[in-house]
């Protein structure tokens, strides 16, 4: 890896937040505010599984970490010794949202906090498989969202669709069920299929969800893929071959396959980073080691994202701010990035165009 000179300026998160910017890798399951889930136990009359200050220290909850108390642990993410804690803890969290008014009550909360970090427009993920009070009822769960995100909207806050996600250890046939109902149903602000899911664990998949895959495709779905984490660079060519992904989720593996990599740079396929995630995840040790500018020197088209804010502790605005010191970069590189995180984004055409001239006209104004 070339020696990174560090960054002359600290880059002010103020001025990070007024760039306009599109966030295309967060997790709805991820989001949850102390503030959110404290309100929602109270309602349904459930107990903390601990104290609120270590809410999200899922390893300090016997709940989350004895596997014999597991209420179905699903995937999400890498491997390691804290993530099936961590899923758990979910679909604790997501179990907690029963009625289609809380389910627009988090969604809403999540359009504030981007707006909160200056983001304009998100592609959120939505992976009905934690919510379980909606197991059965997926599409309705789309649509109380959809009202929580229409009501943000309306009152000036962050654009916000969703990217629906199939879960890595579904089956074909649910897979392709799912689909089926959301063609059939066209649940507003859904304008993508996603999967997730621990790589690792579930080896390759891509074969197994093509079907479903292809029938969102025809459909005019959008496609997007979690892979090239615990996968490698496998992982990336079974989402491109099989699944006809748009953008990929993660994929900072490709880096250690230059056919891949080259691929990507002559498709433009778009790579959801998010550095934090990957560090605290255990995939790299640092940010230093993270392999995010070696992926923009080889003309990789690059969003950098947060994953899951709320359990990892961040924004996206601080984490903008830590990547510029980490690597040296500056306004012009930042700049970069938002411009690409608003042209790799599902938002509709006049809304990139408007975001990409306000983020023109702010650089020509300073
Ligand atoms: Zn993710």
């Amino acid at each position: 890896m070339p020696a990174l000179a560090p960054a002359a300026v600290r880059i002010d998160e103020q001025d990070i937040r007024l760039l306009p910017k599109a966030e295309v890798h967060v997790h709805l399951e991820g989001t949850f505010a102390l503030v959110d889930l404290l309100r929602l136990a109270k309602e349904n009359g459930v107990a903390l599984p601990g104290p609120a200050a270590t809410i999200f220290d899922v390893s300090t909850h016997d709940a989350f970490v004895r596997p014999e108390i597991t209420t179905g642990g699903t995937a999400h993410g890498v491997g390691g010794a804290g993530l099936s804690g961590f899923l758990r803890f979910l679909d604790w969290q997501c179990g907690l949202v029963r009625t289609p008014e809380q389910a627009a009550r988090i969604a809403y909360a999540f359009a504030a906090r981007q707006t909160a970090s200056g983001i304009r427009y998100s592609d959120v993920i939505v992976n009905p498989t934690h919510w379980n009070a909606w197991h059965g009822r997926e599409i309705e769960l789309m649509q109380a969202l959809a009202a929580g995100l229409d009501e943000a909207e309306q009152d000036g806050l962050c654009v916000t669709n969703i990217a629906y996600s199939l879960l890595r250890t579904q089956t074909a046939i649910e897979a392709e069920q799912a689909v089926a109902a959301l063609v059939g149903h066209r649940p507003s602000r859904v304008v993508a299929l996603s999967i997730d899911g621990d790589e690792k664990a579930s080896g390759p998949t891509g074969e197994k969800f093509r079907t479903a895959f292809r029938a969102a495709e025809a459909a005019g779905l959008h496609r997007t893929v979690h892979a090239g984490e615990s996968s490698g660079p496998a992982g990336v060519w079974d989402a491109l071959d099989h699944l006809h992904a748009e953008r990929i989720d993660h994929g900072v593996r490709s880096i250690e396959d230059p056919v891949l990599v080259q691929r990507l740079v002559d498709e433009g396929i778009p790579l959801d980073v998010c550095p934090r995630s990957n560090i605290t995840l255990g995939l790299y040790p640092d940010w230093a080691s993270h392999p995010l500018p070696l992926l923009v020197e080889a003309g990789v088209r690059v969003t950098l994202n947060t994953d899951d804010p709320a359990p990892l502790a961040c924004t996206l605005d601080e984490d903008w701010a830590v990547a510029a010191g980490a690597f040296g970069y500056g306004r012009p590189e930042l700049v970069r990035f938002a411009a690409e995180s608003i042209r790799a984004s599902f938002a509709d055409d006049d809304l990139k165009r408007d975001l990409l001239a306000e983020l023109s006209d702010l650089e020509v104004a300073t």
